[in-house]
């Protein structure tokens, strides 16, 4: 069947005046209605960019320069401001980090509820506080029809990011771009709200962009997960399979990072060194000056992804095999 998001090719460029920096990277992937597809990787990885390019909210100068993404088979990349305007809230419900940056202190949640529902569908004042007190109730508010007329300050962290979850499914998107939804939450709270965010989703068919550097994250909620590295996609598959079998370098080195329930781990301290800065991506496999297996052909030839176990890797590592070149002789250090 179909997908409902489609991204080809994508590509987000910004020009400097050194250069032009690539952000994001020949990426594709499609969402079916109901998926959950967890994208993921470090910051700076371009996994915002990506979220950011499919509602077209990338910052001049930046641009998305190569591409197309289609919601339900309409290209939705070359749309003016005013078709993006309708689309964005009404088809594409979106969910960022922090709960103030979508919910204003200074209103109530009813009325902020009540004027997203009309701004979208055609419904009375009436009818518009009825949905919001359903939408409340859904999200797992407690007697939502009284709280109706408290601010956001008078919620917890965890119940105001209910709130912008309901926020976000107001007028019933088919997609939804969730960034980082849960990283502002303690671990207990943020397992509910992955939980809910799928419940709701499956019950909807609404397609969710989870965006999260964190694969525990991945691991609770995603169908599929693609794996960002330095602009690009380099490993792409059902979550369980890549979970529990990573075939990407990286990815292994992800794994290695989930944080433990019980303890704040630094995350990431499996994998040495940091991710390049887009002015400085190195040639060959960007991967290769932090990778264990790196040898020869690496440093030269920039992997393209490949099939590798039941998951796609950009991993010469993977290359049917005479066609890997010298090698692989391991590099330490
Ligand atoms: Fe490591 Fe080479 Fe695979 Fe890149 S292509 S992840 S450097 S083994
Ligand atoms: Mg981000």
């Amino acid at each position: 069947d179909a997908a409902l998001l489609s991204v080809r090719g994508l590509e987000v460029t910004f020009p400097t005046r050194h250069g032009t920096l690539v952000a994001v990277d020949d990426i594709s992937f499609d969402i079916a209605a109901g998926e959950i597809l967890g994208v993921v990787g470090e910051s700076g990885a371009g996994k915002s960019m990506t979220g950011n390019a499919v509602i077209n909210l990338i910052e001049p100068p930046g641009r998305i320069s190569a591409g197309e993404i289609r919601l339900a088979g309409e290209r939705i990349d070359d749309l003016g401001s005013t078709a993006l305007r309708r689309i964005r809230g009404r088809r594409i419900g979106m969910i960022f980090q922090d709960p103030l940056t979508s919910l204003n202190p200074l209103y109530s949640i009813g009325y902020q509820l009540a004027e997203t529902i009309r701004a979208h569908l055609d419904l009375s004042a009436g009818q518009a506080r009825e949905r919001a007190v359903d939408l409340l109730d859904q999200v797992g508010i407690p007697d939502p029809a009284a709280r109706l007329d408290a601010y956001p300050h008078q919620f917890s962290g965890g119940m105001r990011q209910r709130v912008v979850i309901a926020l976000a499914l107001c007028a019933d998107p088919e997609l939804v771009i969730a960034d980082e939804p849960t990283t502002a939450l303690d671990v207990s709270v943020q397992a509910q709200i992955l939980t809910l965010l799928r419940r709701l989703c499956r019950e909807r068919g609404t397609a969710v962009l989870l965006i999260t550097h964190d694969m525990g994250v991945i691991a609770e909620t995603a169908d599929n997960v693609a794996v960002m590295y330095a602009g690009r996609l380099i490993e792409h598959g059902p979550a369980t399979t890549v979970v529990q079998r990573p075939q990407h370098p990286y990815t292994v080195g992800l794994m290695g990072s989930i944080p433990r329930l019980d303890t704040e781990v630094d995350r990431l301290t499996q994998i040495p060194g940091s991710m390049p800065g887009l002015a400085a991506i190195p040639p060959g496999c960007a991967f290769h000056p932090r990778c264990p297996h790196a040898f020869g052909r690496c440093q030269r030839e920039r992997p393209d992804l490949m099939p590798a176990e039941s998951t796609r890797a950009a991993c010469w590592l993977h290359a049917a095999s005479g066609d890997r070149g010298p090698g692989p002789a391991v590099l330490r250090g």
